[in-house]
């Protein structure tokens, strides 16, 4: 992949300096150049780093190089593949060196056809459509925008989990570049210790250039899909249903619900979109949401697809809606482990006043996910850092918003994303998946309220990170 402007290379001090470290095809692009917003660019604008320099590296010495010349410095330094973060700590990276890895995009079967090699700056959709160019497919997550790594190494939750595991559960080995520069190999062999804390609090210690990453052979090609219409009067009914289906879940099904508003259905109440993905035929999908047909719907419809296929059902592909700029968005989740139905009743009453109340935040909306955790589970809850096995639910309040520096609007939404939050938890522990956490959840909330869990972090952190150069990112307090 090219960018096209080498040239811009020179005429700086600091090109000069770095650029000579560097191999010939990265680039040093600075914030004159025509090219510096596209590869700063965010998804959103909640928690923005600002850059002084962006740094495209083409190799993983070049990676090494820039941290080094970062830290030289005292520039602070931040990864960047998608743009997707959402943890608004990020914002407290100002003026610094983004290290663009996007042209990291190694994706080399092995020898064994049981893993590959998944280069660190590959997003989601070139993963799912290079592995099934060749009949393999892997865990990603299920937007297509966002990268393959930072999901990883927070735990990472797609469609084929209950099949396979977490995105995490996926590493074999990692090429990673500490946070001092030097580069290392970390396995069940290698850094052991590291192995262990890649794998759901991987932003702290490194960038990882490039994983071994286990790949599958395509057993169930057909994937289908059903999508039911409801109304908020159904709360009860459907999530005490879904909280009984949940012992059924087959490991090939996923559960999404979406609030939001949608006048074309109820022009003052949000609704429920709820939708089950199924690695099978439609048929077997039927015989499992029968419980759900039975509930009074707004509208249903069904279809089949392929694992490559979901983005377009979802939304998800690159250039579809839910890939472009979102203004300012804002997620206050939870894990939780089943449907408190009246917990999730008084967090859609406040959505639903929310929406009425406040114009500008109706765009916002609200995610329940119920992905199959059948060999999430399987895997030892104490072998990897990531601390949520037991929680087979995400929820979500996500409020949306375009940024106008209304200080009363800024002050409202984030009233509404808290208040919200606390009514989905209800009587649940507070947990947040790293990747959806924003910033104002404790480092048990994130990370795990195990003594031992933590401990082992800390250490970990004071191991690898002992200048806390990697703390931009739900970092290890
Ligand atoms: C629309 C949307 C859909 C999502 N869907 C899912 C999903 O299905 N499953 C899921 O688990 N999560 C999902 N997420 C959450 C997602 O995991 C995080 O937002 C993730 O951090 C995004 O990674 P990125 O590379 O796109 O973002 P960036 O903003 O580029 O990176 C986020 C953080 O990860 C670090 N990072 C990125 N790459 C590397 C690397 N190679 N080595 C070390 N650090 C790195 C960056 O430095 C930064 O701190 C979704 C988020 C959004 C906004």
């Amino acid at each position: 992949m090219s960018f096209g402007f080498a040239s811009e290379r020179s005429g700086s001090e600091l090109s000069h300096d770095l650029g000579r470290r560097l191999s010939r095809d990265a680039l040093i692009v600075l914030p004159d150049s025509p090219h510096f917003e596209e590869l700063a660019e965010r998804w959103q604008d909640g928690g923005r780093p600002t850059y002084s320099v962006v740094v495209v590296v083409a190799t993983e010495r070049d990676v090494s190089e820039s941290v080094k010349y970062a830290n030289a410095r005292g520039l602070p330094f931040l990864a960047t593949v998608g743009g997707h973060g959402t943890y608004y700590g990020m914002g407290r990276l100002q003026n610094g060196m983004a290290i663009y890895l996007r042209n990291l995009t190694q994706l080399k079967l092995d020898r064994d056809g049981r893993s590959a090699l998944v280069g660190g700056g590959l997003r989601v959709d070139d993963v799912i459509k290079g592995l099934w160019k060749i009949g393999k497919q892997t865990v990603t997550g299920s937007c297509n925008c966002v990268g393959i790594t930072s999901p990883a190494l927070g735990g990472g939750h797609g469609f084929l989990q209950g099949q396979y595991g977490l995105l995490a559960d996926q590493i074999l080995s990692a090429r990673v570049v500490l946070a001092n520069g030097s580069a290392i190999t970390v396995s069940d062999r290698e850094h052991k210790d590291l192995y262990w804390g890649l794998r759901g609090a991987g932003h702290n210690f490194g960038i990882v250039t490039e994983m071994k990453y286990k790949v599958y052979d395509v057993v169930r090609p057909q994937w289908s899909y059903v999508y039911f219409t409801f109304s908020g009067t159904q709360i009860e009914e459907l999530y005490g249903l879904l909280n009984r289906m949940m012992f059924l879940q087959p490991a090939q099904a996923t559960h999404w619900s979406l609030w939001l508003k949608d006048a074309a259905v109820d022009t003052v109440h949000p609704v429920i979109s709820h939708s089950i993905l199924f690695n099978g035929p439609l048929r077997e999908l039927e015989k499992y949401a029968k419980p759900l047909y039975g509930l009074k719907n707004v509208g249903v419809y069904s279809g089949v697809t392929d694992y490559p296929g979901l983005a377009d059902v979802t939304g998800y592909t690159v250039d579809g809606y839910l890939c472009q700029y979102k203004g300012k968005l804002a997620m206050w989740p939870s894990d939780v482990e089943t449907y408190e139905v009246p917990a999730i009743r008084r967090w859609y009453d406040l959505f639903d006043e929310m929406v009425q109340a406040e114009e500008a935040l109706s765009g916002s909306f609200c995610l329940l996910e119920g992905y199959s955790t059948q060999a999430v589970r399987a895997v030892p809850a104490d072998s990897t850092a990531y601390p949520h096995r037991r929680q087979k639910l995400l929820l979500a309040p996500i409020i949306h918003y375009m940024p106008t520096g209304n200080q009363t609007l800024e002050a409202a939404a984030t009233n509404w994303g808290s208040t919200m939050r606390t009514a989905a938890v209800g009587s649940n522990q507070r947990r947040s998946y790293v990747n959806y956490a924003q910033g104002n959840e404790t480092t048990e909330a994130i990370y795990g309220y195990e003594p031992w869990r933590l401990q082992k972090l800390r250490t970990l952190k004071r191991q690898y990170d002992p200048e806390g150069r990697l703390s931009f990112y739900a970092p290890i307090a």
